[in-house]
């Protein structure tokens, strides 16, 4: 056999992995610099006899002489010199380092009349690739005669495009009929897309405008439309696909082994401790843990790696649980996640409709006919009563990320906290009186909308977590999509779909969050069971009573039954729920934020002239630049439920209806509240200043200021 004799890897031939007993095993072949080829061995019965080939897989091959050669020495030191024939070559990409063997194998079975089945992904042009696969696929490979190695195991293709826009990850599970021993670990051959302390570079994702800086998010109004698909998001994009796909089971920590196509630990792990252009260096933000992790698997990679020729170690295969602390995508990917859950506790303090009672007793058995509340059985959110000048900001919250547009709430406050059993009468009392009290003073403080929107930033990344958490991966191209079975490419990205389940899931495995009845996944729950506009049976529930379908609803979710609430939601439905950002197009005001002197009802062309014109040396930041109009305001109408006048009775048309870009009708509850606030609470219009600020007038329900 010809090839050049590397005797430097016999380290690694002398380990394999045995994956089913006696039956499935992995070995590694090194080949070329630092490239990596998997060997898949199913040696027949031990009764058969030597001249019955052991089944062979391939994954990679970039080398077929050192391959070939390798293997001999592999029959020779763990199968007793039976032959491997190889029956099929896996590739995950088309990169010359993972694919040039190919022809030379193929030529070499042909010799012996073997024919050799090659699987790569559907559009990758992989040299010789006899099997395309697509995302999904399960893998029939081929037997020997009776002994068929479908029989123990199934691989599975896991479609990641981001290095190249056909990389496929093979997913191998066993199927072992010994059910109650079975503890199932799962082996990943990632290729290109994943490496010990890092990934692979996404030449063919999306072009990518680099990480976002504050200034171009502005610039662009970037937090209208993320891009997950685009370069290094394309990547964790992947990375969370790969997290999701490991297992089939519910399981939080799933045992994975992971193979990558190169030995790259060191470098990796090194390149995080070492600045790079553009990027601060970010291990001494890390939390200890991390740190003593990442710098103790470089220390053990370092001497592994620097052993004298021929006693080199590899330090691969790597686990999932591993990967998790050291491999900065994964790191980024539970950042995201981390941020993600506070900004939906943010949601869910000041703007969610709904609040998740803290009891299970039934509403209807009020405490107040048996004069003593029913026991508490679960305990699920801690509550305490509300503060009274929650939503009274000050100068000191203009920064806050919070947006607010809330004034009938402290009424609500104590309304809840009396519910939920957080405060006593005597306290609702008090608080009562000390409410009328502050009614008698004009509340100038309160401004709706400018300065208490999120900053830009926090919405787009807020926006940018749940796309590269919530959805897989997409094809870079519509064609691409339909060849590899995976999502179409989005013109915008309000229609990604977003999936509550597979959020909760990435969510549980990156360890942000415990469980699927934790609190926090109930309160992503509520956030989906609020975005889904058009969910008859979110409706219907508006319609019975309030208290009921809560309790009903929260008594599903401790069961673990979750399915009143759906599972697909488009990011923008979302997101304007989470950030109060409608689903205008990009780098348009929504109407109900008008530059001064621009009248809500006008509408074309002239309107955008008029825009143009008064946009500049206006700053948003100092609310100069949107004058919010509250009676028009849809987004304060849907948050807190705010006086509105019916549109069609003011108008006697729908002709101002049109002038708002929002799709979805609203929900009737919104209406009731708006209805039930304004007989307590409303706005006198005159009274607003003409300036960028805004001055509220409370008034009584007689309509007279107070
Ligand atoms: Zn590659
Ligand atoms: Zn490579």
């Amino acid at each position: 056999m010809k090839g050049n004799s590397n005797k430097a890897h016999s380290r690694a031939i002398e380990q394999r992995i045995e994956v089913l007993k006696r039956r499935v095993y992995i070995h590694t072949i090194p080949i070329l610099t630092d490239n990596l080829i998997y060997l898949i061995v199913c040696p027949p019965h031990r009764n058969e006899p030597s001249t019955v080939p052991a089944l062979g897989i391939i994954v990679d091959n970039g080398d077929a002489s050192t391959m070939l050669e390798t293997m001999q020495m592999i029959q020779d030191e763990h199968y007793h010199g039976r032959k491997i024939r190889i029956v099929a070559i896996l590739c995950t990409h088309k990169h010359h380092d993972h694919c040039a063997g190919n022809k030379e194998i193929v030529e070499f079975n042909d010799r012996f009349g073997f024919p050799t089945q090659i699987f790569a992904g559907a559009v990758e042009h992989v040299p010789m690739c006899t099997n395309p696969v697509q995302n999904g696929d399960i893998l029939e490979i081929p037997s020997i005669g009776d002994h068929n190695i479908n029989r123990y195991i199934q691989i599975e293709v896991i479609s990641v495009p981001a290095h190249t826009r056909g990389s496929v990850v093979y997913k191998l599970s066993t199927l072992n009929p010994n059910k109650s021993e079975y503890s199932p670990v799962n082996y990943l051959f990632v290729g290109d897309a994943m490496f010990s302390g890092g990934g692979g570079v996404p030449f063919e994702a999306d072009l990518d405008y680099g990480r976002e800086t504050n200034a171009h998010i502005e610039k662009r109004k970037a937090h209208d439309a993320v891009h997950p698909h685009k370069g290094s998001y394309s990547t964790e994009r992947c990375f969370a696909e790969m997290l999701i796909r490991c297992s089939n089971t519910n399981d939080s920590k799933p045992k994975v082994v992971i193979y990558p196509g190169h030995e790259y630990t060191s470098e990796l792990l090194l390149r995080q401790f070492t600045p790079t252009k553009g990027s601060s260096l970010e291990w001494y933000k890390l939390p200890p843990s991390v740190f003593f992790e990442i710098a103790s698997h470089y220390f053990i990679a370092q001497y592994k790696r620097s052993l004298p020729k021929g006693a080199k170690l590899l330090t691969i295969p790597t686990c999932l649980s591993r990967e998790l602390m050291i491999n900065p995508h994964f790191r980024s990917l539970r950042k995201q996640g981390n941020l993600l859950v506070s900004a939906i506790r943010v949601w869910y303090k000041h703007l969610a409709r709904q609040k998740l009672s803290n009891t299970d007793y039934h509403p209807r058995a009020s405490i107040l006919e048996n004069g003593t509340p029913l026991e508490k059985k679960k305990k699920i959110i801690q509550k305490s009563a509300s503060s009274m000048n929650t939503w009274n900001i000050t100068h000191d919250d203009i920064s806050k990320p919070v947006f607010t547009t809330v004034y009938s709430h402290d009424l609500e406050d104590i309304i809840n906290d009396l519910r939920n059993n957080c405060i006593s009468r005597k306290a609702a009392a008090d608080r009562l009186s000390k409410l009328s009290s502050q009614l008698d003073e004009i509340q100038t403080t309160r401004r709706p909308i400018p300065n208490t929107l999120p900053k830009d930033k926090a919405i787009w990344l807020g926006t940018l977590a749940l796309a590269i958490l919530g959805s897989p991966p997409c094809a870079v191209t519509r064609s691409d999509a339909n060849k590899m079975n995976l999502p179409q490419p989005r013109i915008h990205s309000n229609s990604i779909q977003i999936s509550r389940q597979r959020l909760l899931l990435v969510l549980i495995r990156l360890g942000v969050i415990d469980s699927m009845i934790c609190e926090e996944a109930r309160l992503i729950n509520l956030l989906w069971k609020e975005s889904s506009w058009d969910d008859s049976t979110i409706l219907e529930e508006s319609n019975t009573d309030y208290d009921t379908s809560q309790h009903n609803y929260d008594s599903a979710i401790e069961n673990g039954h979750v399915e009143t609430v759906q599972d697909l939601i488009e990011l923008g439905y979302l997101r304007q729920e989470l950030f109060g950002i409608p689903l205008t197009p990009p780098s348009k005001l929504p109407s109900c934020f008008r530059p001064k002197g621009s009248h809500p009802t006008s509408r074309g062309s002239d309107r955008d002239g008029i825009r143009e014109r008064n946009l500049k040396n206006m700053k948003r930041a100092t609310g100069e630049l949107l004058r919010h109009e509250i009676e028009s305001c849809k987004i304060c109408k849907y948050t807190v439920g705010c006086p509105i006048l019916d549109y069609d009775s003011e108008d006697g048309n729908n002709a101002s209806e049109q002038t708002f870009q929002y799709t979805p009708t609203f929900d009737s509850r919104v209406l009731d509240a708006a209805n039930v606030a304004s007989s307590q609470i409303s706005y006198s219009n005159e009274n607003r200043t003409k300036g960028g600020e805004m001055e509220v007038v409370i008034m009584n329900g007689l309509g007279k200021p107070v």
